[in-house]
C-alpha cells in the first residue's frame, strides 16, 4: 500500500516572509517507531508499508503534495524578547482537512537545520520525542486541547546533548502552529501589512466569528482561558510558556519540560532551565495573562494609530483572569462531584487544596480517592480531611451522582514522570514495551484499570524525577 496523505495547505501559500522554503535533512537509517492510526484515520491519511512511512516521517522523503517549510517568529523567552526564533529543528510539511472537516498541520519535529536553527543542531533525540507522543497523546485522552502525535521515527544518527544520544524525529498535527510569537515578530518589525494579512488568515482558520484583531484577542484569551483550567485540573504543568509556545488555537504546545505533578504543591516547578520559578504550577494562570498581553501588544501595531487600540485591549486583556478563574472552579467543582454553582464553593476547594499541600498528597490519587470514597488515607493526618469532608458531604445534598461526575473529572492514570523516564531508559536500550503500554493505558486515563495499578503509584522517593529537560 502507497502512503497517502490529502494535503491542502494554506501556510505555503502566503507570501515569503512569513516562512522558509526548504524540504527536511535526510538522515543515515530512518526506522518508524510507532504509527498513529486512529489519528491519521481522523486526518484522512492512507498508511504506507513501514519502510515508506519510515522514509517519511523520518524526513528522508517528501510526500506528493506537500509543501515544506520553516515558519518564521519571534517571542519572549522568560519574560525577555528575542527578536527572530523560527522553526530550528521542524518542518512543516503541509495540512489536511480532516474527516471531520478540521484543517490540520502536519509537522516534522527534528527533521534538521532550517534558516532559524541558529547554533543548535535541528535535531531531537529519542528521549524527548517519546516523551512528547506519550504526554500529547495522553493529554488528548484527557480531554484536553493539544497537539497531537502522528509517528515517531529513530533516524539512526548519534544526537549529542550531555553525551551521544540516539536522534529522532516526531510527527506532530496541530490546528495551528500559529503562537504570540507569529505576531510579535512582524509587529516588532512594525510590518502592518503583514500583521494584517495574519489577522486575516488566523481570524479564517480558527476564530471565523471573530471580527478584526480585538475579536481575535478576546477568542484567544477565551480558549487559553479554559485550556489554562484544564491543566490545573490534572496538575499539569507546561514548564515553558513563552510567548513562542502559547498557541492561537488554544491547544498545549510544545512538550518540552512539562510535567504532571506527584504531591501537591502550588509552587512546583521540574524545569531544569526555569531557575526562577516562573513557571510553577500556580503561577501558571498569572503566565497566560502576560502571554495575552503581548498579543494584545502586537494586535494593535496593526491599527493606523495603534494608541486607538489600548483602551480595548486593556479592557479584553484585564478579563482574563476573571475568565480563568471562572473556568478553575467549574473543573475543580466537578472534581468535588458537584455541577451547580453556590457561594462558599471555592472556599471549598481551596480548603482542600491546602490540605492536600500540607499533607503532600498525591494529586491525582488523592482526586480520584475521592470519588472511591478512600480519600482519607491519602492523608497523614486523616482529622482534618474529616472535618473538611464534613463540609463537602453536606455541599453534596442534592447533587444527581456525585461519583459520576467525580469519576469523569478525576482521572485514575497521568503519565508520571517517572515511568516517562523508565519507558525512555528502555526504548534507548531498544525495549519499546513500556512505551506501549503507556499509550495503551493512557488512551483511557478515567477507566479503572486494576491489572496497569503499578502505573498509578506514586514515586518512591528514590524514584522521585526532579528536574526534565527540553531535549
Ligand atoms: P522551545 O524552547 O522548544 O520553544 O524552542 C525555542 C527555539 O529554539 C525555537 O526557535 C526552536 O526551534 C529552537 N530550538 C530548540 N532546539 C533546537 C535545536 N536542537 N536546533 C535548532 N533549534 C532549536
Ligand atoms: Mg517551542
Ligand atoms: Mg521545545
Amino acid at each position: 500500500m502507497t502512503l497517502r496523505i490529502p494535503f491542502d495547505n494554506t501556510y505555503a501559500a502566503l507570501p515569503g516572509q512569513f516562512h522558509s522554503k526548504l524540504p527536511p535533512q535526510a538522515v543515515k537509517a530512518p526506522r518508524l517507531v510507532t504509527f498513529n492510526e486512529d489519528l491519521a484515520r481522523i486526518l484522512g491519511i492512507t498508511p504506507g508499508d513501514t519502510a515508506e512511512m519510515a522514509e517519511v516521517f523520518g524526513g528522508n522523503r517528501v510526500p506528493d503534495g506537500a509543501d515544506p517549510l520553516a515558519q518564521l517568529y519571534s517571542g519572549h523567552q522568560f519574560g525577555t524578547y528575542n527578536p527572530q526564533l523560527g522553526d530550528g529543528r521542524a518542518i512543516l510539511l503541509g495540512e489536511t482537512v480532516g474527516t471531520d472537516g478540521k484543517r490540520r498541520d502536519i509537522q516534522l519535529k527534528g527533521s534538521g537545520r532550517t534558516p532559524y536553527s541558529r547554533g543548535g543542531d535541528g535535531r531531537a533525540w529519542l528521549g524527548p520525542v517519546l516523551r512528547e507522543y506519550v504526554v500529547s497523546e495522553a493529554m488528548h485522552a484527557l480531554g484536553i486541547p493539544t497537539t497531537r502525535a502522528l509517528a515517531a521515527a529513530e533516524t539512526g544518527e548519534t544526537v549529542w546533548r550531555e553525551g551521544g544520544l540516539p536522534g529522532a524525529v516526531l510527527t506532530r498535527v496541530a490546528a495551528s502552529h500559529l503562537r504570540v510569537g507569529t505576531f510579535q515578530v512582524f509587529a516588532a518589525r512594525g510590518d502592518k501589512a503583514s500583521l494584517r494579512q495574519l489577522t486575516d488568515y488566523a481570524i479564517a482558520r480558527h476564530y471565523p466569528e471573530a471580527e478584526g484583531p480585538m475579536g481575535l484577542l478576546s477568542a484567544v484569551r477565551d480558549a487559553q482561558a479554559e485550556l489554562i483550567a484544564a491543566w490545573m485540573a490534572v496538575g499539569f504543568i507546561h514548564g515553558v510558556m513563552n510567548t513562542d509556545n502559547f498557541s492561537i488555537s488554544g491547544e498545549t504546545i510544545d512538550y518540552g519540560p512539562c510535567a504532571f505533578m506527584d504531591v501537591y504543591h502550588p509552587h512546583t516547578v521540574f524545569s531544569s532551565i526555569d531557575r526562577g520559578r516562573r513557571y510553577a504550577y500556580a503561577n501558571q494562570p498569572s503566565i497566560a495573562v502576560w502571554n495575552l498581553a503581548q498579543l494584545a501588544t502586537a494586535l494593535i501595531q496593526q491599527l493606523d494609530d495603534p494608541q486607538d487600540g489600548v483602551a480595548q485591549a486593556t479592557e479584553i486583556v484585564h478579563a482574563m483572569p476573571e475568565r480563568t478563574e471562572a473556568a478553575w472552579l467549574a473543573r475543580f467543582r466537578a472534581k468535588l462531584g458537584i455541577t451547580s454553582a453556590q457561594e462558599g464553593d471555592l472556599e471549598l476547594v481551596t480548603a482542600l487544596l491546602q490540605l492536600m499541600a500540607e499533607n503532600q498528597c498525591d494529586f491525582t490519587n488523592t482526586f480520584r480517592a475521592l470519588a472511591e470514597g478512600t480519600a482519607r488515607d491519602q492523608f497523614t493526618g486523616p482529622a482534618a480531611f474529616d472535618a473538611w469532608a464534613e463540609g463537602w458531604q453536606a455541599r453534596l445534598e442534592g447533587e444527581p451522582d456525585p461519583h459520576a461526575v467525580m469519576r469523569r473529572a478525576n482521572p485514575a492514570f497521568i503519565p508520571r514522570n517517572h515511568r516517562i523516564e523508565d519507558m525512555i531508559a528502555a526504548a534507548v536500550a531498544g525495549d519499546y514495551t513500556l512505551f506501549h503500554r503507556l499509550n495503551d493505558v493512557l488512551a483511557r486515563p478515567y477507566d479503572d484499570q486494576p491489572e496497569h495499578a503499578d502505573l498509578q503509584r506514586p514515586p518512591l522517593p528514590e524514584e522521585v524525577v526532579q528536574a526534565t529537560f527540553c531535549g
